[in-house]
């Protein structure tokens, strides 16, 4: 998982991109960088770190020019390290570039082999660099019928040659001397927005960073979209042209996405509270507690939905310390275990002499529930209830969200009431497939619900 975002024709490019960056680092907080050009020349930093720590004053003044891309890196199984910080910057046959990627790419490692045996040297492990040795080798390719801007007829068509050889999840940025191109693939895993102000442009992965930079929002890059700016305006192309299935991640709702973003022509926000009272829906006449209390951060909008539904009182039984980050990221179980404490502490008066039912976004590994229900029994709580405003996650996700193993996910070792059991609740409730799906547009063939379904879009290696 990772945040991307881009600045072109504005003046201080880099320091709008830090701060598009700084909006998106819930998305990834390995490393960041950013590589911007001044049409000349291209200067690229790029750290171990939160953009806070990994860009400063000095990098952004070196990072000169009015055209930028920017990346926040979220470290996924097997690959914790600074090495793979993005964007990455080519000198190719085909020119100059450089590239920011959100999502992964599942035939990666066949595309690798095959450049590597064809004479390619890869400088990093990530699948990014796949999109920068196929443009390199890549004799072009159009599809019939489609005319190309002269402006665009140089280096799209090996752009095009690539993204017609990689499968999977990609919504990218590349930044070249004279423009920026962004690119979806054609189910449209991750979210990528477009945002304007006067005749500047911005990409962002999630609309709330336009906020930050004073942009306003346009829209959505379209699966399967090419999109070019430069000097002469934005130009739109879709060489694959238009697939009925979809594929927008529904764990970006659920989990990644910030709440206050618009994403996938939805309000995240929106779809929370929908969920919390699709949860609330299915529990009628099920569910006899005296408060509903929300796991922060995620977990605080569907609370609300389903206090609504309900009519369950909402209390913030649980305070969230907020110098603590993400705690799944840690790499080791007694990282991420002692994480969950430091994090989140309750709120006595609340629970004391209670029966409550928590309310999380999503249960992966069963850390955060189990220590939760230990630390309100702890704080006088009588019982303990569970509330998943998602399904049971079962299934591994080869996109960009990390669930990396169908051995570490809680719900493919035990069914619910052994799930129950480990992590010590008095009852556990998880949302229905079709509940989730009622609460977003569009419907199943819009959507990709893999970890829920083991229903993959695309191919994808189980062994
Ligand atoms: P668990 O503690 O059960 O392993 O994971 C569930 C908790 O982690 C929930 O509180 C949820 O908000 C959070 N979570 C779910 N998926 C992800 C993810 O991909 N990354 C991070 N950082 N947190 C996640
Ligand atoms: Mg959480």
């Amino acid at each position: 998982m990772c945040g991307i975002f881009g600045a072109f024709n504005v003046e201080n490019a880099s320091l709008y991109t830090y701060w598009g960056l700084y909006t998106l680092q819930h998305r990834g907080q390995e490393s960041a960088g950013i590589c911007s050009t001044d049409g000349e020349n291209f200067y690229l930093v790029k750290k171990q770190g939160l953009v806070l720590e990994a860009l400063r004053k000095e990098d952004l003044e070196s990072l000169k020019g009015n055209a930028a891309i920017g990346h926040v890196r979220y470290s996924t199984a097997g690959d914790i390290g600074g090495t793979n910080a993005q964007p990455i910057l080519a000198k190719t046959s085909k020119g100059e570039f450089a590239i920011a990627h959100n999502g992964n790419l599942t035939n990666y490692k066949i595309l690798r082999k095959e450049l590597s045996d064809g004479g390619a040297v890869f400088k990093y492990t990530s699948d990014t660099e796949v999109f920068v040795h196929l443009i390199d080798v890549s004799e072009g390719w159009v599809p019939e019928g489609l005319s190309l801007h002269p402006n665009d007829r140089e280096f799209l068509p090996h752009l095009f040659d690539a993204l017609r050889k990689v499968e999977g999840a990609y919504s990218i940025l590349l930044l070249l001397k004279d423009k920026i191109i962004a690119a979806r693939d054609p189910l449209g895993f991750r979210p990528l927005e477009i945002g304007r102000h006067g005749e500047s442009w911005f990409f962002s992965s999630e609309s709330v960073a336009f906020d930050i930079v004073g942009a306003e929002f346009k829209r959505e890059l379209k699966p399967g979209e090419v999109l070019v700016v430069d000097r002469d305006g934005i130009r739109s192309y879709f060489p694959f042209g238009d697939r009925e299935r979809k594929a927008f991640c529904i764990f970006e709702f659920i989990y990644f996405a910030r709440p206050d973003s618009y994403i996938f022509g939805d309000w995240v926000y929106e779809v929370r509270k929908r969920l919390g009272r699709e949860l609330a829906r299915e529990l009628k006449g099920k569910l006899d507690v005296d408060v509903v209390i929300p796991v922060p951060d995620s977990g605080i909008v569907p609370t609300i939905g389903f206090s609504e539904e309900s009519g369950i009182p909402m209390e913030l039984g649980l305070i969230r310390n907020h110098y603590v980050g993400r705690s799944f990221i840690e790499p080791t179980q007694e990282l991420r275990d002692l994480k969950v404490l430091m994090k989140l502490s309750p709120v006595k008066p609340v629970l004391n002499g209670k029966r409550v039912a928590i309310i999380d976004d999503s249960l992966v590994r069963g850390t955060t529930s189990r220590r939760i229900v230990k630390m309100l029994r702890r704080a006088g709580a009588k019982e303990v209830h569970v509330l998943i405003a998602s399904p049971p996650v079962k299934f591994p996700c080869f996109y960009g969200i990390d669930i990396p193993t169908r051995e570490e996910l809680i719900a493919n070792r035990y069914d619910i009431e052994g799930i129950r059991e480990q992590i010590g609740a008095d009852g556990l409730h998880y949302l229905s497939v079709e509940g989730m799906l009622r609460a977003v547009k569009g419907g199943a063939k819009t959507y990709c619900t893999a970890c829920f379904t083991g229903d993959y879009p695309t191919e994808v290696d189980l062994t």
